[in-house]
Formats: C-alpha cells, structure tokens, sequence
C-alpha cells in the first residue's frame, strides 16, 4: 500500500475539552503525519454541504448543529495506508463499539458526539481534503 493522504476533524467536543493535542498524539503515534492543521468554525451552509450525504438521516438537523456549535480543528494526515490506518485508530463510531486505545473509545461522549471524522474512501479524501485547504496550504 502507498503513501496517502486522508482528511480529519477533531470535533467540537473535543475542542471543547482540550483534546486537540492528545488527538494528535494519537495520530503522530500510529505513523500519521500531520501535513495541514487549522482551527476554523464551520457555518451551517458548509455543515450541511460537507454531510451533504446524510442529509435523509434523522440525526442529520442534530449533527450539522453540533458540528458548528465550537471551533474544529481540521487536518491532513499521511503515512502508509493513511485512510484506513486513521480509520482504525479513530474506532467505531458509536464509543460503545470501539476497540480498546482507539480515539472515540478513550473520549468520544456518545455515538454523535465521537470527537473525529476521518474519509472513508480516497474518492472523499481527496473531496474532502480539496472543501477545507487550499494548493498554497498543502505542502507537497
Ligand atoms: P465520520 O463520518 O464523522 O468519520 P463515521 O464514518 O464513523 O464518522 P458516519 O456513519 O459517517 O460515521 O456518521 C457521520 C457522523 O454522524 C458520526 O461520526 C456521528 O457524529 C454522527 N452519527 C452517526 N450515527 C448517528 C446516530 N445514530 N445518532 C446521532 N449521530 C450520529
Ligand atoms: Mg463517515
């Protein structure tokens, strides 16, 4: 498997907490590297736009209000097999389901309130990627 590149939010939850930088630890501990980070706020238009594939998912109202109510944290990360290597660290989405050591297992509050998106697929990657940062903010 090559070298990727995949997309992260550390969530308003999160931020909220001060965990922004134990987050990345665990990212810097499995061999992410983190190539782009910045603290922005979302409004709804670009919630709603970026979870545009939920939108028929009853928490749909509940996670865009969620996803704008504190500062995130949005990242680049890469290494070897990035997508599915932040996908493992990050757990299950529901904190119940998560493996021992993952992210959401040590400080997600509840199945919405998970504390990081990671892409799921190089397809929203690169979509992802391309909706937060810019060619200048990318370093190659
Ligand atoms: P993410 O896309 O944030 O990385 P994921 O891929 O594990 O998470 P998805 O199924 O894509 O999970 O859901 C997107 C997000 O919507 C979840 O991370 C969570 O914040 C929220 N969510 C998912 N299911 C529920 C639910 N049943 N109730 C409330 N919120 C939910
Ligand atoms: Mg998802």
């Amino acid at each position: 498997m090559a070298i990727q590149r995949t997309f992260s939010i550390i969530k308003p939850d999160a931020t909220k907490r001060n965990l922004t930088g134990a987050i990345a630890a665990k990212f810097e501990a499995a061999g992410l590297r983190i190539v782009a980070s910045k603290r922005i706020q979302m409004t709804l238009a670009q919630a709603e736009t970026f979870y545009g594939v939920h939108s028929e998912r009853p928490f749909f109202g509940e996670l865009c209000e969620f996803m704008i109510s504190e500062p995130i944290v949005v990242q680049v990360l890469e290494g070897e097999d990035a997508i599915a290597k932040n996908r493992e660290v990050m757990g299950a989405t529901n904190p119940a389901d998560a493996a021992d050591g993952t992210i959401r297992k040590e400080f997600a509050l509840s199945i919405g309130e998970n504390s990081v998106h990671g892409s799921d697929a190089p397809e929203t990657a690169a979509e992802e990627i391309a909706f937060f940062f810019s060619g200048l903010e990318l370093v190659g």
